[in-house]
């Protein structure tokens, strides 16, 4: 049990030092910025999608480091996904880190390295900072089809 607590925990430090899909996609098609005040992570997240397939995802940002775990590990097990998936795997992430949701893991798609954050359950001022990403994913989701400008 410690020992995969540690674990997790050694995950979500690795993935706050060495974030990956940490870049911006320059021909984007959906894109969306996030803002937890809480805290002050900010995030933004590209997506390329192509027939329903989420062939590409990014995000760039600045955030503690749950922040940017929790956006790390979302783009990878975001990447290659339907957008249904996607959002099924949004459902079933909020219900493992909100005090007040009903978490069944035989129930929708397996979370796997996202497990990793369960632990943010028991500090409710840090669960914003691990949905930030996913909100700004959904966000992004429901975004144009438009080309991404470039600022
Ligand atoms: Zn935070």
């Amino acid at each position: 049990m410690n020992e995969l607590q540690d674990l997790y925990q050694e995950l979500i430090l690795d993935h706050n030092r060495s974030p990956r899909n940490l870049r911006r996609i320059e021909d984007a098609n959906h894109k969306a910025a996030g803002y937890n005040p809480l805290c002050g992570d900010r995030v933004t997240v590209y997506l390329s999608l192509n027939d329903d397939i989420v062939e590409d995802i990014s995000f760039e940002g600045s955030g503690c480091a749950i922040s940017t775990a929790a956006a790390s590990l979302m783009t990878q097990a975001i990447k290659g996904k339907r957008v249904e998936e996607a959002e099924a795997l949004f459902e079933k992430f909020r219900s493992l880190v909100m005090d007040d949701a009903e978490y069944d893991e035989d129930k929708g798609p397996a979370l796997g390295k996202l497990l990793a954050l369960e632990g943010v359950k028991q500090f409710p001022a840090r669960v914003k900072c691990a949905t930030l990403v996913w909100h700004t994913l959904k966000a992004a989701l429901d975004s144009t089809d438009k080309p991404v400008t470039t600022e």
